[in-house]
């Protein structure tokens, strides 16, 4: 029987389920639907880079990556019996492509630090604030699984599918290259090389450090790394190096990953409608092209705002306080439709990740899982986190 990979935000050969249950076929080909939306230079480097990597790492298992236009179209063009596996999605967008797959596909959930299995209330039932998700999950012994390695992968067959060349990487970001090697590599410098997750809780909301946080974001979100790798890491870590509430924290924050993951899994397309999961009437919204044009191009008059949307522009980064900030301001202040904010962010965010994006600027817009509706004073966020202006020298100037 063939087996048909199609390769989602699961772009890695190590600890990958789906890629170990295709070594059981007699054939295999691997799949992958060339990501058509709009992207920024330095999020489409990134993705690029990933693939490249994957596509590279897989020639020496003697497979190859199909890049296709359309993964439906291009499945009716390879001759049964066949088998589609993929990884699991969590969002509207996703789940409606997946109906389009015939045969109907089965599924690997390895992309949450927690499978739905593991989760201790159907999702349905799932709670609707963070704080009260976490305290369930704590309860709960995390199981973490053995390094998956696959040395030998079964052979093509025969088909009519024509790969697509992958297009010309234009901009880069030299601190971000896309792929699981480079992503590996990042684990094992914020842990085992510098220790820097000992101190990760005081320094998270830094902003000119590229170690303040762990930066693993970019390669999570395409599935470069994966929060199992990352968690089976930590725990290692915390038994031979250091455990304190800094390695807590980055555990914490994995699990704010997943609850956004549950949440769109939930509320489906909800999450993505004005009043979002709440139905809220945001009756005062603008819709003003002029300032969203301004702050888009980082003319929105607030230095701290404006510092924050240069380096996104200029890098494809921005950090959590920044776009805690951002967000924050967007809807709170200029008032506008935080939908349009998300899609700036969508388009060029290095670590773009639909569930992330959509359910922070959700909760920041209070549409969202926050209980308390809240609005960030940008002054004072300025003084706390940049009380020498260095951020926004480096940015502005
Ligand atoms: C408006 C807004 C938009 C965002 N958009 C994205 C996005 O598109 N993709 C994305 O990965 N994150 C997004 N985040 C969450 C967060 O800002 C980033 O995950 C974090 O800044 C990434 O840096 P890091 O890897 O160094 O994080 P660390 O602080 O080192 O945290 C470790 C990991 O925990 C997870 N994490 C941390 N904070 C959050 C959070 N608030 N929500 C979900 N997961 C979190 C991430 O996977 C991160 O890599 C957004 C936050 C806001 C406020």
């Amino acid at each position: 029987m063939i087996c048909i990979y199609w390769l989602r935000n699961d772009l890695r050969i190590h600890d990958n389920l789906a890629l170990q249950a295709a070594t059981h076929f007699d054939h295999l080909i691997i799949l992958h639907e060339i990501n058509k939306e709009e992207m920024g230079a330095y999020r489409k480097a990134f993705y690029l880079q990933s693939l490249q990597h994957l596509s590279d790492e897989l020639v020496k298992l003697k497979q190859k990556i199909y890049f296709v236009h359309d993964i439906a179209e291009s499945l009716n063009k390879i001759p049964k019996p066949k088998q589609v596996i993929a990884s699991r999605s969590y969002n509207a967008w996703e789940l409606k492509k997946e109906k389009l797959i015939e045969p109907p596909i089965k599924f690997f959930d390895q992309n949450t630090l927690y499978q739905e299995k593991e989760l201790p209330f159907t999702i349905q039932k799932l709670p609707d604030t963070f704080s009260a998700f976490r305290r369930k999950i704590e309860l709960q012994d995390k199981f973490s699984a053995d390094p998956i390695k696959i040395d030998i992968l079964p052979p093509e067959s025969e088909h009519r599918l024509v790969s697509l060349p992958l297009p010309k990487i234009e901009q880069s970001n030299p601190n971000f290259l896309g792929g699981e090697k480079a992503g590996l590599a990042r684990l094992q410098h914020y842990l085992w090389d510098t220790n820097k997750v000992d101190h990760y809780k005081e320094t998270r909301n830094g902003m000119l450090e590229f170690d303040d946080s762990s930066k693993f974001s970019p390669w999570l979100a395409l599935g470069c790394l994966s929060p199992n790798t990352i968690y089976r890491e930590l725990k290692a870590y915390e038994e031979q190096v250091c455990k304190n509430e800094s390695t807590y924290w980055l555990y914490f924050e994995l699990l704010w990953r997943d609850y956004f993951k549950y949440l769109s899994l939930k509320y489906k397309e909800k999450l993505f409608e004005p009043g979002g999961i709440q139905n809220k009437n945001l009756s005062n919204i603008k819709e003003d092209s002029c300032l969203l044009e301004k702050i888009q191009s980082a003319k929105s008059g607030d230095d701290f705002i404006d510092a924050n949307i240069k380096e996104l522009l200029a890098t494809g980064w921005m950090s959590n306080r920044g776009r805690q900030n951002v967000a924050s301001f967007f809807c709170k202040e200029l008032l506008l439709d935080w939908r349009l904010g998300a899609n700036f962010f969508q388009k060029h965010l290095i670590d773009y990740d639909c569930e992330s994006n959509w359910g922070n600027w959700a909760y920041l817009a209070g549409v969202g899982t926050d209980p308390r509706d809240r609005k960030f004073n940008t002054k004072k966020q300025a003084e706390i986190y940049d009380p020498d202006a260095a951020y926004r020298k480096k940015f502005l100037s």
